[in-house]
């Protein structure tokens, strides 16, 4: 059979797999209508996959939706979500023959079972800059303008909004460093706390936060060090969480790294403080901003005043992340 794109060749395997009764495993929506003819409909229609992660030529399809006064408000922003999973499932079906990147290799695919989703390997923590839990959801459900978002919005009641599949890019982190990984919005989960950056956590929020965490690290098998905040990784744009924020407490939970006693440490003279907030993770391209990043974090300090005991501290914290 002469084969012409590679559309054809993927409508080819699918309608071959169709006809021999073959069970797919990835099952891209619910079966609750139809079993196999409505995923025999969905498979065809894998065929014509928008060109992007957009919503571009996705179909509006029906969500279930809640009782609850939330799901009632926010129903059309639930029903934009549905599309948007609905159109990035279309792009995995086109993959390996055509990837996410529009690179094309070749013209035939031999597809290995042996797969998974990739999961978050950090958590980024942030405060919403706002009073309120409503102006968050409001804002993060907006399409349009700076489409900004996050796995999680825990509101100052101590109430948890899911807002995302952990699996799922969210648009929390923008332009960020951390090491050497330059793309942390696709590797971490993104959970806001609401609070203006000048007032306490509330003791709920608190709360909420070390059971989120709990779970996350151990459904994921995130390291203890990778629970950093906004701030930490985009150093010279952003200052969440503040101060305030308790790492320190986090961190007898087993959420991020802390630094103990430095009564009687020796710093050795040749001893470089950027390259221990380097090793530790912080982009020290703007030395002033790490400094001043680290000490938010690591001394809920809000200045980037050097002396030895910070120097003391750095040294301490570096070899942890070594
Ligand atoms: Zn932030």
């Amino acid at each position: 059979m002469q084969v012409t794109t590679t559309h054809q060749v993927l409508k080819t395997i699918v309608l071959s797999i169709l006809i021999q009764g073959t069970i797919l495993a990835v099952q891209a929506q619910p079966k609750d209508n139809g079993g196999n003819t409505s995923n025999k409909d969905y498979l065809l229609k894998s065929n014509s996959v928008p060109g992007k992660d957009s919503l571009d030529a996705t179909e509006e399809k029906p969500v279930s939706g809640g009782a609850g006064s939330v799901m009632a408000k926010y129903g059309r922003s639930n029903q934009l979500y549905a599309n948007m999973v609905d159109s990035l499932s279309k792009v995995l079906f086109r993959y390996p023959l055509v990837d996410s990147a529009g690179l094309t290799y070749a013209e035939e695919w031999v597809g290995t079972p042996n797969m998974g989703l990739r999961r978050p390997n950090y958590v980024i923590i942030h405060h919403t800059a706002n009073n309120s839990c409503d102006e968050t959801l409001r804002e993060f459900t907006r399409t349009g303008g700076r489409e900004a978002s996050a796995h999680y919005v825990i509101c100052k009641d101590g109430t948890v909004h899911h807002m995302l599949n952990d699996l799922l890019r969210s648009h929390h982190a923008g332009e960020s460093k951390w090491g050497n990984n330059t793309d942390l919005n696709s590797s971490s989960i993104g959970i806001e706390i609401v609070n203006n950056g000048f007032e306490a956590f509330t003791d709920e929020q608190i709360s909420s936060l070390a059971v989120l965490l709990e779970r996350l690290k151990a459904a994921y098998k995130i390291p203890a060090a990778n629970f950093i905040g906004h701030g930490d990784i985009a150093p010279t744009r952003k200052g969440d969480p503040s101060s305030k924020f308790p790492w320190k407490l986090m961190s007898e939970k087993g959420y991020g790294h802390w630094w103990d006693d430095t009564t009687g440490v020796q710093v050795p003279d040749n001893f470089d403080y950027l390259m221990g907030l380097r090793i530790i993770g912080y982009d020290i391209s703007y030395p002033a901003s790490a400094l001043i990043a680290f000490k938010r974090h690591f001394m809920s300090e809000n200045n980037g005043t050097m002396n030895a005991a910070v120097r003391k501290i750095i040294f301490v914290l570096y070899r942890k992340f070594e």
